[in-house]
């Protein structure tokens, strides 16, 4: 009795993990075929000035319409195209998808805007990345100073050597450089005074309780003050509420992003919402 037992019951994992694997390969096939299907879009964040308001630029987002589970978001997906190097064609999509619309920004006057682009620790690490960034600047002739890649505070302190050079070379070709999600990973001072970049993104579990928690804004404060020593920028990720944005203002914190001012938009709609603000 029991050996059958024990039979019928490997039989019903045997049949759960075939399906979790087929699962994963129709997903993993889909996936490889979204860039050809032209399934992947971009989403355009605001990232506004706290003190006078005005539009600095947008964030690039990537979305999947998936054809049969609609629209995904990068953590449904993402993960899976960094595992089986599927990012790398992605990313360079995003690249290029980014850097055109920097192009018709500047066709409808709107040539002041940087456009943020998000870069994963797969991409970086290959070995022709600035290759690449270079063959799109030229490709897309757009002002480089318009272009501004973000990487991860994880990814910025793994393999530190091999990224600080990178981007140095970066910084050479005249794009901006920001750490993103900064205060969750475990940068080193002495490694972040180091490294070539121009901006502070202050990760959105501070910014969500700072107008409440006294020791959320004590750390944005601390992280304020090591923005100020390396001479660098401030952007405050994840804004919903006007008194999040009281406290930004008297930390001094340079700009903000969220959906207090700015949801994620399509790019037609991007360039209505700039049209309406002026
Ligand atoms: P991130 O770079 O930190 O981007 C900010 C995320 O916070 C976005 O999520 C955005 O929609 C969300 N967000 C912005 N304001 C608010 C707010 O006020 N409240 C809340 N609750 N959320 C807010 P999303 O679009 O799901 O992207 C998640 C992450 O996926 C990004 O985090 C980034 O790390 C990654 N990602 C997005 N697009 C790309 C891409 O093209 N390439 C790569 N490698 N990664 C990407
Ligand atoms: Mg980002
Ligand atoms: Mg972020
Ligand atoms: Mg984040």
């Amino acid at each position: 009795e029991a050996k059958k037992d024990k039979r019928s019951s490997y039989r019903l994992f045997n049949t759960m993990m075939k399906e979790k694997l087929n699962h994963t390969y129709v997903f993993e096939n889909a996936l490889s075929k979204a860039l050809v299907y032209n399934q992947f879009f971009l989403l355009y964040q605001p990232i506004f000035e706290v003190e006078t308001g005005k539009l600095f630029g947008a964030e690039a987002l990537l979305r999947w319409r998936h054809p049969e589970l609609g629209i995904l978001a990068p953590i449904e997906f993402l993960p899976i195209a960094e595992k089986n190097g599927l990012i790398i064609n992605i990313g360079e999509w995003v690249l290029r998808r980014a850097c055109s619309f920097i192009n018709k920004l500047k066709e409808i006057e709107h040539s002041s805007i940087t456009i943020a682009v998000n870069v994963s620790a797969v991409q970086l690490e290959e070995d022709d990345f600035v290759y690449k960034i270079k063959k799109i600047l030229k490709e897309t002739k757009i002002d480089p100073s318009c272009l501004e890649l973000e990487i991860t505070e994880s990814t910025a302190m793994h393999n530190i050597k091999n990224i600080a050079q990178k981007l140095k070379d970066l910084k050479g070709l005249g794009i901006k450089i920001a750490i993103d999600d900064f205060g969750t990973g475990y940068s080193s001072l002495s490694q972040l005074h180091n490294l070539k970049i121009d901006k502070l993104k202050i990760d959105r579990s501070f910014i969500k309780n700072i107008n409440q928690d006294a020791t959320s804004k004590s750390i944005t404060a601390a992280i304020m003050n090591i923005a100020n020593t390396f001479n660098l920028v401030t952007v405050a990720e994840g804004v919903e509420e006007l008194e999040q944005l009281h406290v930004l203002q008297e930390l001094k914190i340079n700009m903000f992003q969220g959906y207090l001012y700015g949801k994620p938009l399509k790019e037609d709609y991007f360039i209505k919402y700039m049209d309406k603000i002026g």
